[in-house]
């Protein structure tokens, strides 16, 4: 059993709708349980500023899954959930729904279609502050302390999803 952190962002189709449903689908994985989510969070989109803010949140579960399997896992939720995943597709486009996973234990993991933990885990808000919430003595797998992090990540205007 492993404990994971996974990332949820969404800007589209009602995004507080998207991460309810998100979190019902991740809450009934196979051999998984869910442990604790985060708050729902506004943020300002990366790249193309012409889109609506995101919706961010943070899932812990348990599993026994395996992080490839997780990932797939993953992917059919956020495909069942309407993600269109388009050719030559600009990053950080609108979507309905991303589930990133964050940490996966304390593993440390660099495949071809994996890098846990997180590749920008440690520069982004929508990320940092709500780990926070969750447990403000987490400690990564290369040792760094969630608090000492934060104080180098700017808020960028992270507010908590009010609608
Ligand atoms: P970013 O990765 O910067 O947050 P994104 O989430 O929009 O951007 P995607 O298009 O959702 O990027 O993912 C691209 C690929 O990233 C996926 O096909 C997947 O194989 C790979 N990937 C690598 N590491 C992870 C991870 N930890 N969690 C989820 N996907 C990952
Ligand atoms: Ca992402
Ligand atoms: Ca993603």
């Amino acid at each position: 059993m492993e404990r994971v952190w996974i990332g949820l962002g969404s800007n589209m189709s009602n995004p507080k709708k998207q991460a309810d449903k998100a979190m019902w689908s991740l809450s009934n994985l196979p051999a998984t349980k869910l442990i604790a989510f985060s708050s729902y969070y506004r943020s300002r989109p990366l790249g193309h500023k012409n889109q609506p803010d995101f919706l961010n949140a943070i899932i812990i579960l348990d599993t026994n899954l395996s992080p490839k399997s997780l990932l797939s896992h993953i992917q059919y939720i956020e495909k069942k959930q309407g993600r269109v995943r388009l050719h030559n597709s600009l990053l950080w486009q609108s979507r309905t729904l991303d589930l990133d996973i964050l940490l996966f234990g304390q593993h440390n993991i660099h495949t071809s279609e994996l890098i846990i933990p997180h590749y920008d885990i440690y520069n982004r808000e929508f990320i940092i502050y709500p780990l926070i919430e969750l447990d403000n003595h987490l400690i990564f797998p290369n040792g760094k302390i969630i608090t000492d992090i934060a104080k180098t990540v700017p808020e960028n205007g992270l507010d908590f999803w009010k609608k």
